[in-house]
């Protein structure tokens, strides 16, 4: 099976092992069918429908560099600027279409950021990473994988290093070594899709030093492994995917997707040898954190822009319904909502066009760019929603449930008084509010706002990277020379 359609992928995700997922107290036994967790796999699936859409198929395929088969973008390495301009723009149409994080790109991304490590650590040590991944990627390819690129420790306190934690758990770590593999122990806080996925690609989170070997482990596993287990982040308004009532998909605002993030606890988990990619190679830690969060900074200017889409179309609707869409300041507005999005898709397209083929083969983004783009992400959102909550005005955060309009009665009143223009019904203007809601405030703005804030490192991370590669020195010379003060 080289190219899943949605249902398949569904259909896989239920033969894989049993999981241990706690939400709400409770230890789910059927993940994917559970209300809250299903919406999320719904946006997972989407992935995997387009790739059989002949509108996108294009753009959601790419031909196998290592089998010549067709395979689905997110299991691809990249191999041109083109390739990574698609990836941008894949990204977006996926945004558009689901509204929230669908969560397939972290997997993606390490795949790409391993492949280059994996070839730079082999040259140097000698080892045989490079090729136990490529026949890790084959497998990945051949049966369309999901994976959770597993980045970020919880880290404990910040101001000491990995070997300096109290407990040496607060970052993933190998306690045992045996001639089969290790055994590793530790979280990944931050799982985008952690529950959907079928494998976890485990990296280290940060450049470490020699007393840090231990903690210096890039290696994949199953979701289903034994010892780990799955705790399920609560989010905002999650309660209204559990509400039965006739209407109550009109609470959720985007009743069929949305995102999923997990703290993800590995309690002794065997890794064998063939499933290990780095191990006490501490000075390529860098490298690969690096390249991982470049590309998935770059991939930012993607599923953003997607959303960002969604909020503009909103902010145009919403504005009909209120019967105010002719007005030049709202105007105005949408067309400022636009220049900031498209100046995010910009940065995406930028820092693919502007990128280089790595020792390994594959593409990487121009780094310095990705992280401007990302660095970006990290503000125009929020002013992309204040916009679009100031357009909406603030019913929706006083419009009354959906049960009231299953009343006849109260029904009747809230026909009569939250009416607005002829463009829409009230419960069109009810549903397009609770959209602008979860977008802004609710579950989709986790993905849209929150992700944007500290997905892919915070906006100080891409701060150090931006003075790092700035190359100031240079600039001071262009500023003297036309000044004309020698050096
Ligand atoms: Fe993909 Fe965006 Fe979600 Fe990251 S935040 S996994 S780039 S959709
Ligand atoms: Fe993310």
């Amino acid at each position: 099976m080289t190219l899943m359609n949605g249902s398949e992928y569904i259909d896989s995700l239920r033969k894989r092992g049993p999981l241990n997922v706690f939400l709400l107290g409770e230890k789910i036994e059927n993940p994917v069918d559970h209300p809250i967790i299903r919406a999320s796999i719904n946006s997972v699936a989407l992935t995997y429908d387009l790739a059989h859409d002949d509108a996108h198929r294009e753009i959601m395929t790419a031909e196998s560099v290592i089998t010549g088969n067709t395979i689905n973008r997110f299991c691809h390495l990249h191999q041109s600027t083109e390739d990574l301009q698609n990836k941008v723009k894949m990204q977006r149409v996926l945004g558009q279409k689901s509204g929230t994080c669908f969560q397939r790109c972290v997997g993606m991304d390490a795949l790409n950021a391993v492949f280059l490590t994996t070839y730079e650590i082999d040259e140097i040590h000698g080892t045989d990473y490079h090729q136990r991944f490529l026949e890790y990627i084959k497998l990945t390819e051949k049966h369309d994988w999901t994976i959770d690129g597993c980045m970020t420790d919880p880290k404990g306190d910040r101001g000491k290093r990995p070997s300096e934690q109290q407990d040496p758990d607060v970052y993933v770590h190998v306690v045992k070594r045996s001639d089969e593999g290790v055994v590793i122990r530790g979280a990944k806080a931050h799982q985008t899709g952690a529950v959907n996925s079928h494998e976890h690609l485990i990296m280290p989170t940060l450049a470490m030093r020699n007393e840090d070997k231990d903690f210096t482990i890039c290696c994949a596993v199953p979701a289903d492994a034994k010892g780990i287990t799955y705790y399920y982040g609560r989010q905002s308004c999650d309660l209204r995917r559990l509400d039965e009532s006739a209407m109550g998909d009109i609470d959720c605002g985007n009743p069929a997707y949305g995102g999923q993030e997990c703290l993800v606890v590995f309690d002794d988990v065997f890794v064998p040898h063939e499933r290990i990619f780095m191990n006490g190679e501490t000075e390529f830690c860098g490298r690969l954190v690096d390249t991982f969060a470049a590309y998935h900074r770059q991939s930012y200017g993607g599923c953003k822009v997607g959303v960002g889409d969604v909020l503009i179309g909103a902010a145009a609707t919403i504005a009909e319904y209120n019967g105010v869409a002719g007005a030049s300041h709202i105007r105005d507005k949408l067309t400022e909502m636009t220049h900031l999005n498209e100046t995010l898709y910009s940065c995406g397209i930028a820092c693919s066009a502007a990128g280089n083929k790595t020792a390994a083969g594959n593409y990487l983004v121009d780094i310095l760019l990705a992280n401007i783009c990302k660095q970006n992400v990290t503000r125009f959102p929020y002013e992309i929603s204040r916009l679009l909550q100031d357009i909406a005005g603030g019913l929706f955060v006083t419009c009354p449930s959906a049960k009231e309009m299953e009343n006849p009665e109260t029904r009747k009143v809230i026909e009569k008084y939250l009416s607005g223009s002829d463009a829409g019904t009230t419960e069109e203007r009810i549903k397009m509010l609770r959209l602008i809601e979860n977008l802004t405030m609710g579950r989709a703005a986790v993905g849209y706002l929150t992700e944007s804030m500290h997905g892919a490192g915070s906006p100080q991370a891409q701060r150090i990277m931006i003075n790092r590669l700035s190359d100031i020195d240079e600039k001071k010379k262009l500023a003297k020379k036309l000044a004309r003060i020698p050096e």
